[in-house]
């Protein structure tokens, strides 16, 4: 496994409100406080929800777009570094009134009801994502 080291930087805790849109709203964040690293994890609810599946052998996501209120069980994901700009990489499952889940990549067009999040900043090295032709996908230089 390829790997680098990194050192724990700043904590946040903080939620989006109603409306907002998941992603964009994540992404605004680490710019705005230009974390160049790290990880974190959100629950809360959504209005409605874009979510991916990505298909290997057409190197492109299949999209689901689901037209209802959902519980965030969970969403995680990391940042770092794509075309020189602060990136998010996030994943949701996402539950609904019958406790049966939906999952995937996580797509802007994702707004949500409330959506508490905890992001833990990384430093030290720079993790940077390039194009990698094999799979179609940018993938961490290290
Ligand atoms: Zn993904």
């Amino acid at each position: 496994m390829k790997h680098i080291e990194l050192k724990q930087g700043r904590t946040f805790m903080g939620y989006a409100s109603e409306g907002e849109d998941l992603l964009s709203a994540l992404t605004k964040f680490v710019k705005d406080k230009k974390i160049q690293a790290g990880y974190f994890n959100v629950i809360g609810a959504v209005k409605s929800a874009v979510i991916g599946f990505y298909d290997e052998h057409s190197q492109s996501y299949k999209k689901v777009t689901l037209n209802q209120e959902l519980e965030i069980s969970g969403c995680l994901g990391n940042i770092s570094i794509k075309d020189e700009e602060e990136f998010i990489h996030a994943h949701i499952i996402l539950g609904n009134e019958e406790g049966k889940t939906y999952s995937g990549h996580l797509f802007e067009g994702t707004p949500v009801l409330l959506a508490e999040f905890n992001v833990q900043e990384l430093t030290g090295e720079k993790l940077v994502r390039k194009f990698n032709e094999a799979s179609g996908l940018f993938m961490w230089d290290i």
